[in-house]
């Protein structure tokens, strides 16, 4: 092996997760090697899509709150040194039946963290917020330190810094196999081969076939993001209508934002039910879909009824239970896994990143992450490590 392709380590996947792991580990003084199959911040992946909710009062488990709290700080540093802005406050509403897991989910998050919030009623929510319907029975919790991320700039921002301070990104290169080595890594690409002494695989909806070995429980969903016309701009500003969630029927949630640029509002239906995978999803979206989210529309935010503008598709990669999986590989612990964001990780990448690099740097991080253990779902029988499928 050339002693020249040696490195720290190796980043598989430079999504949301990679390059904020390129960016820490670099800043770390290590010497990476950041490899992408496609271009920096694309849109056949799970990161794109000119916006993504940050929320503090987490209705998914209280666990989560430390790691965005360090996550908002990160963020804020990385906009400053960065100069482009990732992130627009605007605050939160989660919008649902009072004894729904939304609007529980919220309360016990920020309550457990004593963080600012108010329950309003159906009447508050008509008064403050005149883009949405709500149900007499409906309440909603409000947190104010909510707002939009802008994802293509945050991870363009993770990849400038990381280069910065020394990192290598390689695009257009796909790993093909990873395997263990002299405690290290041999990672084969469809152009080259390195060594590494750690191999960071953040490889999104593709982390199941490159991690096959442990049969992860993992299962990607396709999701359409919707951009309309109001038929009045003035609700849906950004100083009149913050990011939401919106528990419309039980279990059924619609989320969105205000609108931020000049192409319409963004909506979208949280977990589409339609399973895929990175070679099979479908990229079209039928008039029946279209049809479908107007329907939830008029009943929720009825002004969101002009033209589509454009409905863009996205992976979710699903586990069983909603949590992250950030854990060293069981039988090669030099080789860290971080996957399975199931729907909700984009605003945590700048911490994810900062666990990475303190699992690959010192075999443990600072940060609470039991939640996220591998070990919670049952393995299969154990597989030649890394052997891409096709
Ligand atoms: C529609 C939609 C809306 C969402 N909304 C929110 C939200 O509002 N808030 C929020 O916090 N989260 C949200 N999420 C979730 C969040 O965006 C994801 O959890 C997060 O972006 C996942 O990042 P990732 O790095 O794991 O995956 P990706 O960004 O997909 O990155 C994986 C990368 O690995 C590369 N790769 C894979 N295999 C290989 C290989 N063999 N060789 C080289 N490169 C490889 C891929 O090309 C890709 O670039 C949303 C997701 C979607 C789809």
């Amino acid at each position: 092996m050339d002693k020249f392709n040696h490195v720290d380590a190796v980043v598989l996947g430079l999504g949301a997760m990679g390059s904020a792991a390129a960016y820490h580990l670099a800043r770390r003084g290590r010497r990476v090697l950041g490899i992408e199959q496609y271009t920096a911040a694309h849109d056949r992946g799970s990161s794109h899509g000119r916006s993504r909710i940050i929320r503090e009062a987490y209705f998914e488990h209280p666990d989560y709150v430390p790691l965005l709290q360090r996550a908002y700080d990160l963020w804020g540093t990385l906009q400053t040194e960065g100069g482009s802005r990732l992130l627009l406050p605007t605050g939160g509403l989660m919008i649902g039946p009072e004894d729904g897991i939304l609007v529980q989910g919220a309360l016990a998050s920020a309550r457990t963290h004593h963080l600012p919030h108010e329950l309003l009623t159906s009447r508050e929510v008509r008064r403050r917020y005149p883009a949405f319907a709500v149900k007499d029975e409906t309440v909603a919790v409000w947190e104010p330190r909510a707002g939009v991320l802008f994802p293509e700039y945050g991870v363009l921002a993770h990849l400038r810094g990381a280069s910065r301070s020394g990192a290598e990104l390689k695009m257009e290169e796909r790993v093909l196999a990873w395997q263990p080595r002299d405690g290290g890594v041999e990672v084969r690409t469809d152009k080259d081969r390195y060594t590494a002494d750690r191999l960071i695989v953040t490889a999104g909806p593709w982390a199941g076939p490159i991690l096959s070995d442990l049969g992860l429980p993992l299962r990607v969903e396709r999701n359409v993001m919707y951009w309309f016309q109001p038929s009045e701009a003035a609700p849906f500003a950004p100083d009149r209508l913050p990011i939401y969630i919106y528990e419309y029927r039980r279990e059924g949630f619609i989320y969105g934002f205000p609108q931020v640029g000049r192409d319409g509002v963004k909506v979208a239906h949280h977990h589409s039910g339609e399973f895929c995978t990175p070679e099979t999803i479908r990229r079209d979206v039928t008039p029946e879909e279209v049809h479908r989210m107007r329907d939830i529309l008029a009943g929720t935010l009825p002004g969101l009824n002009g033209d589509l503008l454009q409905a863009v598709t996205c992976m979710y990669t699903n586990t069983p239970d909603g949590h992250f999986i950030i854990d060293r590989h069981p039988r090669h612990p030099q080789v860290i896994l971080a996957c399975g964001f199931s729907g909700h990780g984009f605003k945590f990448a700048p911490v994810v990143g900062e666990i990475l690099a303190e699992l690959a740097t010192y075999g443990h991080t600072r940060h609470p992450i039991e939640l996220f253990q591998l070990a919670r779902f049952s393995t299969r029988a154990p597989r030649r490590p890394g052997a891409a499928p096709g």
